[in-house]
């Protein structure tokens, strides 16, 4: 069976009230010409609220990060509990800016993964590798030591996409070419194959982010374990996040 195409916007910290507006309304009225493709927005966690209520219902809406309990002493976060109480039924874990600027552990990325998806979350799940670790032939590893971590206890994996971000490819306009990008995929899926299930690799929506752009998505999305796109700085730019969701079409 085909795999349903999956493009998600990450809308990292930008936005405000009436910027938000603007796209929503445009994204609203847009035609999505391909149905068998699955869209949704990562916004800042204060504007889901408006967000759920506003944008159109074919498209979902994700926080960007969540915390791993329900409730309790822990200033600043926000638990998939909440998300679910406004409507939010999605997260982002484990992206690399998380990471790097937070620090956020491949163990603390795992146990976030784990009670997200246990919650009946539905998780987008974040590896890449740092320029430094593929230049030293480190790519495979790094990748697969994330998403083992991430997915150690994971019993049903059908709410899961896994991301493919390679660092260096995020937010500098270096994307990775469809091969560099395709020969990952094509190792998660293999690993997936090995260490989980044969329906579980067929299944699994294996997306790439790091620079996508109109300009570079059709022929990423030509390769065989590319499934979609996470998308960063192109999705605030509303005629260009269209067009990457119409990119199996174009
Ligand atoms: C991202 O934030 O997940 C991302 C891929 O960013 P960009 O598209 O800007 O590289």
């Amino acid at each position: 069976m085909k795999r349903k195409f999956f493009v998600a916007g990450n809308w990292k910290m930008n936005g405000s009230t009436s910027f938000n507006e603007d796209l929503i309304n445009f994204f609203n009225q847009a035609e999505i010409r391909d149905q068998n493709v699955e869209i949704g927005v990562a916004v800042p966690s204060v504007y889901l609220s408006n967000i759920v209520n506003n944008l159109r219902k074919d498209w979902f809406v994700a926080a960007q990060n969540c915390f791993k309990n329900e409730k309790g002493a822990y200033t600043g976060e926000i638990s998939c509990h909440m998300l679910k109480d406004i409507g939010v039924n999605w997260s982002i874990i484990g992206h690399s800016e998380r990471r790097i600027i937070f620090n956020e552990s491949d163990e603390l990325v795992g146990e976030k993964c784990e009670y997200l998806l246990s919650q009946g979350m539905k998780v987008i799940l974040c590896v890449g590798e740092l320029r430094s670790e593929r230049e030293s032939g480190e790519t495979k590893q790094v990748c697969l030591r994330q998403l083992k971590a991430a997915t150690e206890k994971l019993k049903d994996w059908s709410n899961l996409v896994i991301a493919y971000e390679p660092v260096w490819a995020i937010g500098t306009g270096k994307v990775a070419t469809p091969e560099e990008a395709q020969e990952v995929h094509k190792v998660i899926r293999e690993w997936l194959r090995t260490s989980v299930s044969a329906t579980v690799a067929e299944s699994m929506s294996i997306v790439y982010g790091g620079s996508v752009k109109a300009e570079n998505c059709v022929d990423l999305g030509k390769m065989e374990d590319i499934d979609g796109f996470l998308v960063g700085g192109a999705s605030i730019n509303k005629r260009e996040f269209i067009e990457i969701c119409n990119s199996q079409v174009l």
